[in-house]
Parts: C-alpha cells; structure tokens; sequence
C-alpha cells in the first residue's frame, strides 16, 4: 500500500494563508498497517508557534467585527468543503492510523462536516445579546485559540473546536496530533476557500512538548482547548496558567455500560460491540467496561463471544475489514501490555487475547478481546486501554452497579440498557458528562464533555459555542447614578 499525500508532500506549516517557510527538520508519519513512511511533516519550534499566533492575533480584530450570520456562512460553505473532499480525507487517515476504510468515510470524514453543519445552524439560537434588568450581556470572542488534539478522530476532534471557535469571531492557532497529521493541511485550505480571511487558522505541526507547550505559554494566546489524555491535560493546565488561559480539556475515560434487568440483551451485545470496538476501540466514550447482572452474567458473555466473531480484523483498505490495525506500533505495545496484564490479574479471557495475529504480523494488529469476571479495581477496569478489549464485570443490584460505574478516576460517557424507566433513574445517578439509553445514536447538537478527570468543558451545541465566548455585562445607568465597587 502506498500513499503520497499531495498537499503534504511539499507544505511546511500553514501561517497567514499560506504554507509556510521552511523547516529544519522533520517527523516521519507510517502506516500501521504496514509500517510503510507515508509522509513527512515539519517539527516545528516556538518560533513557529510566535508567527502564527502574531498572524492570528493580527486577524482577531477584524474576524471579531463579521457577523455571527457572515461567520455561520463560512461554516456552512466549509462543511461543503469537507463533505467534497471525504474521499481523500477518508483515505489520509485510514492511512495514518489505520481505521477501516468504510468507518474512515462514515465517520471520520463525515461527522466533520455534519458538526460544522451544525454549529452554523444555531447561530440564531444563540444568545449573542441578552438583556438582564436594565444591563446587555454580550457574548465576545475570547481571543487568539490554541487548539490541541489526538490522533484518535483527527479531524473530527479538531472540527468540535474550530467550529465553535470559528462561529464566536475567534482566531486560531492548530496543533494536529504528530501521529495524524494528513489532514490538517487539507482543512486549511478548506477553511479558507470557505470564506475566513488570512490568519484567522493556522496550523503549526510537531512534538507535544515543543510546539504543545510553546503555544499553552505563550502570553498572546488566551485559550487552550485540549483534546488528549489526562496527563498531559494537567501538564497543559500548568503551562497555560502563566497569564492565566482559559483552558478547556477533553481527557480520558473509562465508560461504562450498565445492562438492567429488563434490558434487550440482543440490543446491548449488538450495540456494545459497535461502541467499544469501533475505530479499534481508540475512542475516549468507547463503553468499555459491560456492568452485567451477576446471574445473567454466562448468557450475555456467550452472545457476546458470538457477536465477536463478525468483527473481521485485516487490511483496513478493505471494505469489508471492521478492525484495522491500532495507530501505531507504540499502541500495539500499549494494548498488548493491557490484555496480558487482564490474565495476569486473574480476568478470564472469553474473546481474543495476546500476541500479533498470524498472518497480520506485519502491521500493528491485535486481537479484540473480551475479559469476563473482572474485578472492578483492577488494572484493565480502572485505567484506559485505548484499544478493543471489553471488560465485562459482575453486579450484584442496582447499588452495587451504580457504585462501580462511579469507581474511576474518570467520567466521559456512559449508557444504560433496561426498561425507559429504570435506565432514566440510573442514568441520573452517574458522574459523568453524557448517557446513552438503550442504544441512542449521536446528537450533534447535544453537549459532550467530562467529570471528575475526563475534562472540564463541553463540546458540540450551543454549550459548545459558549465555551469560545467572554462574556462582558453592560449596566447601563440613568440621571440618578449608583455606582458601587465590588
Ligand atoms: P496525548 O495526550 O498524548 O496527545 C494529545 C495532543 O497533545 C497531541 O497533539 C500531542 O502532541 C499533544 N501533547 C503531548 N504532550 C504535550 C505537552 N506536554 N504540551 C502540549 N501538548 C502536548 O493523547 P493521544 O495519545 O494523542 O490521544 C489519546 C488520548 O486522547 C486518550 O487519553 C483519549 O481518551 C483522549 N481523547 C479524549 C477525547 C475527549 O473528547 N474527551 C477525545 C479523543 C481522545
């Protein structure tokens, strides 16, 4: 398999409307499927990172004075963009993290375009001026945005902030993951063929710790929004304070997946096999720990363990492959260390297990693997794993269920299978930041975002504007005057 990446191969880093000047140095991007080089993007400094946040900050004032209607357009037309281009988008990740081809275009090509959609259509909806009493409170852009993020949904996890950003008359400096960086070139030059003037995005590509870091301290930036573990999102918090950033975090997670009595057994088998595996199961709202009744616990491992066995892992160019490789050799090792560690600690394995798959030594491949019996505090039920194994856990009642789904450091997303009622009284007692019921598919318009260590902002929707927006109040006096210092 070979691919060149045509609005790579010659580019450096996108400042001001244009590739950029040239770079001293490069970091090689492979495929995991093969381990092939497939490009090479500039390592960039903080000197790169000074330009682009000097061009956006230079773009801020007149981007800021366009209309919320004018910046809605640019995301509309930009979404087109996208939508255009899913071929190619499609393919370019598939290629850098090896995300089934079919999934590439579905999903990560296509909810791009569907969030950009989105936030352009509720631009009306959104309170840019309010009145409280006699006092205007007016939304403002917060200013010059570092925007951060994984390798996991490349673009789509760099769409839920720029979108918003974009919509709030903000200007942006991107930092795409170094693992799954093909895109950010292409979004570029969409995004100004989408109507936003020079300046108003740029892309620096490179190392967390050089350019990551460079742009969390630079005094022009006045806002981080992270996606990415939790522990470079406490690092980041550190390094932004010194003027003190806003920062918005979206971390890791550790979700469950409570089965009641009661549920559709077929449906939650169905629906959690689709959650936690797809992508490879590198997703941070993947379900990955299966709460089950302890007496039900036989039956749903078995239709479990038959359910797998449609999940064909192979060439991820493959229409018909559902599991492509893992993102990269180091995530192999990662997911690996998990799965031996689950049978060390005494977890049975139902589905899978360790080890490269004959056939398939080649490229990063590894076994989608179900562990039943897991003890809820060990290893592989506390911490993320980031690839496709499933930890079923035993639950005794409704109580015990609900205390294990709170027992992480973690708190992204969870979902609840069981009658309308039960799973709606479960729901509610869950710390974390989203619950599907019975299976419900994505609403873009709804917010996304973590309790506890999984993050402190939300994403997508209207609450997902809010976050790129200062909010200034305008008391307005008459003859009389009553002026008060807090
Ligand atoms: P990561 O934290 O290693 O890297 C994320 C980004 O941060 C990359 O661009 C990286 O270069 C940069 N970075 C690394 N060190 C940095 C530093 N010191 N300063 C500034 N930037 C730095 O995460 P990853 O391995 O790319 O992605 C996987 C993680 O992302 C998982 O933990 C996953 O749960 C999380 N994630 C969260 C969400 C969410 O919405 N909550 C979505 C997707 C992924």
């Amino acid at each position: 398999m070979t691919y060149t990446h045509p609005q790579l191969s010659a580019s450096t880093h996108w400042i001001n409307g244009r590739f950029d000047g040239t770079a001293s140095s490069h970091t090689d991007v492979t495929n995991p499927a093969t381990g092939a080089l497939v490009a090479s993007v500039p390592s960039g400094t903080a000197e790169d990172v000074d330009r682009a946040v000097s061009a956006a900050r230079a773009a801020l004032p007149g981007w800021a004075n366009t209309s919320t209607a004018d910046r809605a357009a640019v995301l509309t037309r930009l979404a087109a963009e996208i939508t255009e281009h899913n071929e190619e988008i499609a393919q370019a990740i598939t290629v850098e993290i090896g995300a089934p081809i079919m999934f590439s275009r579905m999903a990560q090509a296509g909810l791009p375009a569907a969030v950009a959609a989105a936030v352009a259509s509720i631009e009306p909806n959104i309170d840019w001026v309010e009145e409280i009493g006699t006092s205007l409170i007016v939304r403002e852009p917060v200013g010059v945005v570092g925007a951060i993020t994984p390798w996991n949904f490349p673009l789509q996890q760099t769409m839920t902030k720029i979108a918003p950003a974009l919509l709030a008359g903000n200007t942006i400096v991107y930092k795409p993951s170094e693992v799954a960086p093909l895109t950010a070139a292409l979004l570029a030059r969409a995004v100004t063929r989408a109507g936003a003037p020079d300046g108003v995005f740029n892309v620096v590509y490179g190392a967390g710790k050089v350019v990551g870091e460079a742009i969390a301290a630079h005094p022009d930036v006045d806002m981080i929004s992270f996606t990415g573990s939790t522990a470079v999102g406490k690092r980041l918090s550190v390094v932004a304070a010194s003027n003190v950033k806003r920062v918005g975090l979206e971390l890791g997670g550790k979700s469950a997946n409570i089965v009641l009595e009661g549920a559709d057994i077929d449906l939650a088998v169905r629906e959690t096999l689709v959650n936690s595996w797809s992508n490879g199961g590198q997703a941070c709202g993947a379900w990955t720990r299966l709460l089950v009744p302890a007496a039900r616990k036989d039956e749903i491992v078995t239709k479990l363990v038959a359910a797998a066995a449609g999940y064909s892992v192979g060439n991820p160019l493959d229409e018909t492959v559902r599991l492509g490789p893992l993102a990269s050799e180091s995530q192999w090792e990662r997911v690996n260390g998990y799965i031996e560690k689950g049978i060390e600690e005494g977890a049975t394995l139902a589905y899978g297990g360790p080890g490269r798959i004959p056939g398939l030594e080649d490229g990063a491949y590894i076994r989608p693997t179900i562990f039943s019996d897991v003890d809820p505090n060990s290893t592989i039920a506390q911490e993320e794993i980031f690839g496709p194994v499933l930890s079923v856990i035993s639950y005794e009642d409704e109580e015990d269920a609900v205390a294990i789904a709170n027992s992480t450091i973690y708190g992204l997303t969870a979902a609840v299978f069981g009658e309308a009622e039960d799973a709606l009284r479960v729901a509610n007692r869950l710390e974390v930041g989203q619950v599907y019921l019975n299976g419900a598919g994505l609403n873009m318009l709804a917010p996304f975002g973590g309790y506890k260590q999984s993050g402190n902002g939300r994403e997508f929707g209207r609450h997902g504007v809010e976050e790129f927006t200062e909010v200034k109040a305008i008391l307005i006096g008459g003859s009389t005057g009553a002026s008060v210092a807090l």
